[in-house]
This record gives structure tokens, C-alpha cells and sequence, in this order.
């Protein structure tokens, strides 16, 4: 039997990981990551079928389209290629232009490049790769799915900073928020295990991955999150500081520090990172806080304390509150975060029930809080899964 397929990229300056996803079951056939491009050692790894293989890129070149080259050719050898219908792209900043998914075309493309400036890391990178998918497969649709799309739907007084009015007007300096695509699945799925309708469900939605974003969904709709004019604002991430009072650039600046150094501290060298001396990655923050380490135990307690705060002050966000969503590999996984972030929300009533908490690890949704008690789950993200619904949302349109 025939499958319909779409393709997913997501494209960064040094990688590009892709899925082909089944457009009815959402199950992915195979997933792949290209790595270090721009290196000697750039190089394409992928799993089908339980199977694990790899290919050597080479030394020089760009790497992008070598990659999609050589995926083109893979799907053509496992018989994958002509059921591809449609291919999503991962773009991380639609700006205030975009606030849904669009066919990509060559002024969809020149706004998307347009925007590089607000996101001078990624938005450069998915117009290289869409670039590369669109010579590779000329006669597909291309969708663009936009991270800070999700969160469009935020009032004024979410989204703009207590700024001069001149800085928004003319460099368009407001919080547009990210994950947005995580954000959006987790909040529907909620709704799903709610048995609400989706405009009618209220959730604060917690991802936690490297990087980390809260949201308050009110009737379905984004109308505030964490992250902001950049992704480095907020909660405290693997190696992103979040939140943090704007003299202490000043501070380091005036100490002779260059911009460049400020930002490699505040984006790369914060965090979990930063914080405990050891690690950006949670499991080994908990592990090392086990064995007595210090740091590790500040840096879990910031970042716990960090969520719960947010958490609680998005409840000023929203009318009702069905129930609190964690997601990413921390939310969906680590029992002591979720356990720890539940007792600061005592006050509101929130108690953890251990056996759901236990329960809802390794891809496994469920509720984390005791019967006839405000409510909190789990639910697994799946943002490949959105980008291949939205763009056969819009094939079909
Ligand atoms: P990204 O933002 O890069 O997509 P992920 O959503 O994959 O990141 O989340 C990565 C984080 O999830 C890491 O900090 C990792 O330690 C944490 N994590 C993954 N699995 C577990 C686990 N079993 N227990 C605790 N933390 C986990």
C-alpha cells in the first residue's frame, strides 16, 4: 500500500535534521540529523526501519545541499521518494508578517530572509535549506512553519515591552515568543485528554527542553509566553541565562567586556551550564545534585523555582485553568523538575500524585496530580508531527 508523506526540515547554520512523516498516522518513517557542516567532518546519519546508518559529506562545499542530495538519493534507494507529497520547513521567525503557515514562494522566501535580522542565526540558515529542497524536489509544494507563529495571537500588553514606542514602531522590538509549534500540539492534545474542545480549553503549557518557554493558551489561543524578542528570555535553559535585569550588559560592557563576549556568556555559558560548573543537560544536573555537588543543587532550584514562578504568574493570564502541560525532554521525563515545580504550586492546591508522575516518562502522557485536585500532565511533544499536519492542511486547502 501507497503512503502519503511529508517531508520535515529544519535547517540550521550547521545542521539540518529531517523526518518523513506518514501524513495519516504521523508515525516517522525516518528521521536523520546532518551535522558539523562547514567542517571537514560534515557528515548525514538517519534511522529506518530500527536501522542506523551514516554518510561522510565532503571536506568542502556546502553542506546543505550536499545533504539534501544525498537524502534525495536515500529515499530514491528504500522506494520513498515518489510518495512524498509535500515538504515543511522548521522556520523559527515569521515576525509579525507571518502568523500561520504559508506555501513558500519566492516572496514568501525573500520575507522570510528579510526577517534574518531578527534572527540572525536561524532565518539565514532555513533559506539555505529551503533553497536546497526547492532544487532538489522543484515540482513538491514547500511549506514554511513558523515558531513564533502559535503566539500572534498575544495582546498588546503581552507583547510589548515597556519601551519607547519608537522602538517597536521602527525595529520592530516586542516579544514575539518561540516554540510556538510545541506549544500549539501540547495544548490540542491536552483539550484531547480534557475532552473539551480545543477554543474552549485553558492551559499553561511548560516546555522544557534546552531551551525552555512557558505559555498561557486562553480558549486555544497563545496570549502570553516566556520567551521574547530573542529566545534567550525567560526560564533558565541548558546554557541560556533567561531572564536577567538589562543593567547587568551595561555592567559588563563598561567593564570592557565586547558584545560578542556578553552574548557568548548569556547564551552559551548560562544556564544549567553556567550555574553548576558541569553540565548544560538536566539529567546531569539531577545526577551530580544526587552526589552532593553544590552547583548542580542551585541550578536545579533556579531553574524549578524560575518555572514555578512563571507558571504562577501566568494564572493572571487566563479566567480558568483546566490544566498545567509539561513537554520537551525535561517536562516529559524528569520526575524530580515536575515534582519539585509541583510543590512550589501547593498554594494553589496542586499535589503530586508519585505513581502518574512515575508513569508519565519515555513518550507516556498522563496526569501528574492527585484526583479532585487542580490538575497537571504530561504530554509528549511532537513538532514534526505539526509541521506535516499543517502543510497537508494547506495541500489540501
Ligand atoms: P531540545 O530543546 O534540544 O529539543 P530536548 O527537548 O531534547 O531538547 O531536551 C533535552 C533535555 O532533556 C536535556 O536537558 C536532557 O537532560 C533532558 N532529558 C532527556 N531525557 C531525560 C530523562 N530521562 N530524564 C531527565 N531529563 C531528560
Amino acid at each position: 500500500m501507497r503512503h502519503s508523506l511529508v517531508l520535515v526540515i529544519n535547517s540550521g547554520s550547521s545542521s539540518l535534521k529531517f523526518a518523513l512523516i506518514d501524513a495519516v498516522s504521523g508515525d516517522a518513517r525516518l528521521t536523520g540529523l546532518g551535522e558539523c557542516f562547514g567542517l571537514s567532518d560534515a557528515s548525514v546519519s538517519w534511522k529506518y526501519d530500527g536501522e542506523k546508518s551514516s554518510f561522510a559529506l565532503e571536506a568542502t562545499g556546502n553542506h546543505h545541499q550536499q545533504a539534501i542530495d544525498r537524502l534525495v538519493l536515500l529515499l530514491d534507494e528504500l522506494g520513498l521518494k515518489q510518495d512524498i507529497i509535500a515538504i515543511g520547513h522548521r522556520v523559527v521567525h515569521g515576525g509579525e508578517r507571518f502568523s500561520e503557515t504559508v506555501k513558500i514562494d519566492d516572496q514568501v522566501l525573500a520575507e522570510i530572509e528579510a526577517l534574518s535580522e531578527l534572527a540572525p542565526l536561524h532565518n539565514p540558515a532555513h533559506v539555505i535549506g529551503i533553497r536546497a529542497a526547492i532544487s532538489a524536489f522543484p515540482y513538491l509544494p514547500q511549506y514554511a512553519v513558523f515558531d513564533t507563529a502559535f503566539h500572534q495571537s498575544m495582546p498588546a500588553k503581552a507583547y510589548r515591552y515597556a519601551l519607547p514606542e519608537k522602538l517597536y514602531q521602527d525595529f520592530g522590538i516586542r516579544r514575539y515568543g518561540f516554540h510556538g509549534t510545541s506549544h500549539f500540539f501540547v495544548s490540542l492534545e491536552a483539550a484531547k485528554l480534557l475532552g473539551k474542545p480545543a477554543e474552549k480549553t485553558n492551559v499553561i503549557t511548560v516546555h522544557l527542553g534546552n531551551g525552555a518557554s512557558i505559555c498561557a493558551v486562553r480558549n486555544g489561543q497563545s496570549v502570553d509566553t516566556s520567551m521574547g524578542f530573542t529566545p534567550t528570555a525567560g526560564l533558565m535553559m541548558g546554557t541560556r541565562c533567561g531572564d536577567l535585569d538589562p543593567g547587568i550588559v551595561d555592567f559588563l560592557i563598561n567593564k570592557g567586556w565586547s558584545q560578542a563576549e556578553v552574548q557568548q556568556a548569556l547564551n552559551k555559558e548560562a544556564g544549567f551550564l553556567g550555574v553548576s560548573g558541569l553540565t548544560s543537560d538536566c539529567r546531569g544536573i539531577v545526577e551530580a545534585m544526587e552526589a552532593g555537588h553544590a552547583g548542580a543543587k542551585l541550578a536545579f532550584e533556579i531553574f524549578t523555582y524560575r518555572v514555578a514562578k512563571y507558571i504562577a504568574s501566568y494564572m493572571v493570564a487566563l479566567d480558568e485553568l483546566d490544566a498545567i502541560v509539561f513537554t520537551g525532554g525535561i517536562g516529559e521525563n524528569s520526575l524530580p523538575v515536575r515534582s519539585e515545580v509541583l510543590k512550589y504550586l501547593k498554594i494553589f492546591g496542586y499535589r503530586e500524585d508519585a505513581t502518574g508522575n512515575a508513569n508519565a516518562r519515555f513518550g507516556e502522557k498522563g496526569v501528574i496530580t492527585k484526583p479532585n485536585t487542580p490538575m497537571a500532565m504530561v504530554i509528549p511533544t511532537n513538532e514534526e508531527w505539526v509541521i506535516a499536519r499543517e502543510s497537508m492542511a494547506l495541500l489540501h486547502a
